[in-house]
């Protein structure tokens, strides 16, 4: 199955991305993750990226379409995949369609207020060894300042600031109500409360997954 995880900033998305992943074995594409490591890893297109990452603008789609057409490709994806933070706007979209013709089967949208939102991303630290996320309101590390999965160091991120934090959120909501709009006509689009614990967002999350896998083997039995 194609999912395609939508939500603003501090949505939740990476953490009911990856909690996906593990239930359901799709692996997770995160175009935010995979330019964060070019970062870290100081590559030609992580320098290129870092500046736009760092005052809330999106980067270039070549950058990022090049990113995911490279995961997309690889073998691990036959039986579907879960894209995290792409596509972001509708050239995005479109480019998807190019690279998969199959269309996705599921959008599901996180949405939650922007009060909450705000709060949630203050809060977030972010390993910087694997990149596994906290958050000091929802989900705090067990050791103050040290990753629970590989004990490296957590960081606050650099776009995770006041500032920034709206500027991302004004880019988010001009760039969605458009893709929103695309994938709403396609009937393939489910919006998931996000407020709550990260287990109660699951459970939202997977209910879905579960009728959309349910029907889709319905589906083949009658063929
Ligand atoms: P995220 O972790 O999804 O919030 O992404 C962090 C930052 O990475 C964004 O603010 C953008 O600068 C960049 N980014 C991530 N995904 C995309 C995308 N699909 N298109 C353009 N820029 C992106």
């Amino acid at each position: 199955m194609r999912i395609i995880l939508f939500g603003p900033p501090g949505s939740g998305k990476g953490t009911q991305g990856d909690l996906v992943e593990r239930r359901y074995g799709f692996p997770k594409i995160s175009t935010g993750d995979l330019l964060r490591r070019a970062v870290r890893e100081k590559t030609p297109l992580g320098i290129k990226a870092e500046a736009m990452m760092n005052r809330g603008e999106l980067v270039n789609d070549e950058i990022v379409e090049g990113l995911v057409r490279e995961k997309i490709a690889a073998p691990d994806t036959r039986q579907g995949y879960l894209l995290d933070g792409f596509p972001r706007n509708l050239a995005q979209v479109q480019s998807l369609e190019d690279m998969d013709g199959r269309r996705p089967e599921v959008i599901i949208v996180i949405d939650v207020d922007e009060r909450s939102l705000v709060e949630r991303m203050q809060g977030r630290l972010t390993c910087r060894k694997c990149g596994a996320v906290y958050n000091l309101l929802l989900q705090k590390p067990r050791a103050e300042g040290r990753c629970d999965v590989c004990g490296g160091e957590l960081y606050k991120r650099a776009d995770d600031r006041p500032d920034v934090i709206r500027e991302r959120l004004r880019v988010y909501q001009e760039e969605t109500k458009k893709i929103r709009a695309h994938y709403q006509a396609k009937g393939v689009f489910y919006r998931v409360d996000g407020s709550g614990t990260v287990d109660e967002v699951f459970g939202r999350i997977s209910g879905i997954l579960d009728r959309e896998l349910a029907s889709g083997e319905a589906n083949k039995a009658q063929r």
